[in-house]
């Protein structure tokens, strides 16, 4: 029987550094209780090993992909100049990115290099308005290095409200026009949507506008 073999490539590959082999490209792989520093090469002799024992089981991406799950580790992998996370833990708690902890700002054209804020009051002056405390930081991936500010919820909420109303404008726009079967059928979904809208308000002024679109989905 001829032998058969199977090359398969990474779920995603990062892209090669100039002057440097893809082999020795740093990759931060990330665990239920650790992250680890490994090579792009070391990690390639691992799939190699193992792929026919463990299929999937995680997924890997540039570390900005990553700022909205793992803030923390994202950044430090960053600032090790990992060009890749590799993840392999999903947990079954909600990740900050759901709970309102972290706020991510995808623009459709940029949507590996989001806009990330994340939950960490401290008393450091607000980087628009000057207040002495500030509760968030802020960090710019699509810039090179990332761009990190504090910013106070006072200035987040002002930048973020017109977007989410507008959103939830748009959502009831929509909904007007689905059919009442379409309506049920999609109730999950919709109810799925209207509190990825709301999340980010967790630590945050919640807008008139949205919180009357927010309670009008919650009335049975
Ligand atoms: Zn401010």
């Amino acid at each position: 029987m001829a032998q058969m073999v199977r090359e398969r490539p990474m779920s995603w590959k990062p892209a090669r550094r100039r002057g440097e082999p893809y082999e020795q490209l740093p990759v931060c792989c990330i665990g239920a209780d650790e992250a680890l520093l490994v090579t792009a090469g070391a990690l390639e002799e691992w799939r190699r090993g193992y792929f026919v024992a463990m299929e999937g089981g995680h997924n890997a991406g540039p570390p900005a992909h990553y700022l909205g799950q793992h803030p923390r580790l994202a950044r430090q992998a960053y600032q090790a100049g990992a060009v890749a996370i590799v993840l392999f833990h999903f947990p079954d708690t909600p990740w900050p990115e759901h709970t309102g902890d972290v706020i991510v700002v995808r623009h459709r054209r940029r949507w590996d290099y989001p806009r990330v804020l994340e939950f960490a009051p401290a008393p450091e002056a607000c980087a628009l308005c000057g207040a002495p405390a500030s509760e968030w930081r802020e960090t710019v991936t699509w810039k090179r290095p990332w761009r990190e500010r504090r910013l106070c919820s006072r200035c987040v909420a002002d930048r973020l409200a017109p977007r989410t109303v507008e959103r939830a404008r748009r959502f009831d726009e929509w909904h007007r026009e689905l059919t009442p079967s379409q309506r049920r059928e999609l109730h999950p979904g919709i109810i799925a949507e209207v509190a990825a809208l709301a999340a980010p308000f967790r630590h945050l002024p919640m807008p008139p506008e949205v919180d009357a679109f927010v309670r009008r989905w919650r009335e049975p």
